[in-house]
């Protein structure tokens, strides 16, 4: 923290307080240069990463793009929609706890996947084959195969070769 008075780089910090009120930090600090005093205010910033597309062009996060993406997965699936909103709120926590100020849109994608493949099998390759194309063939046959084992009635696992 530059001090306000000299520009010095370095100041020490005398005492902190946090406000019950507005989740603000008021720290005293004091410069260890011009021995200056002075406070400071910070407030906890919960404001989502901005979402960088493969282009390079910056978006604002936009949470209705992101359900909208789960609901086009997840169509005429019977997956109920409370699990849908726990989806989208966990990927909401992970990115507002990256303190990142910027997440690439593919990172999302990742993350939506993870949701999905808890949520639904077939959601979940149905947004995997448009969204990525996947890594290698092995992942997507095991992907398909999973989606087999949780569709076909007899339960029977497929033998892995
Ligand atoms: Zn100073």
């Amino acid at each position: 923290m530059k001090c306000p008075f000299c520009h010095h780089e370095d100041t020490q910090v005398l005492d902190t307080r946090v406000s019950e009120e507005d989740d603000s930090i008021r720290r005293r600090r004091r410069c260890i240069h011009c021995e200056k005093r002075f406070t400071t205010f910070e407030r906890i910033e919960l404001t989502m990463p901005a979402v960088v597309k493969k282009n390079g062009s910056r978006t604002e996060f936009d949470p209705t793009k992101l359900r909208g993406s789960f609901m086009l997965a997840l169509r005429k699936r019977p997956v109920p929609m409370e699990a849908v909103d726990a989806s989208i709120q966990r990927i909401k926590e992970k990115l507002l706890s990256s303190g990142e100020r910027e997440v690439q849109s593919g990172h999302i994608g990742a993350l939506v996947m993870l949701e999905l493949k808890r949520l639904d099998k077939i959601a979940y390759v149905r947004f995997a084959s448009v969204y990525k194309s996947f890594e290698d063939v092995a992942e997507f046959q095991e992907a398909i195969a999973e989606v087999e084992v949780s569709n076909s009635t007899s339960k029977k696992r497929i033998k892995k070769k």
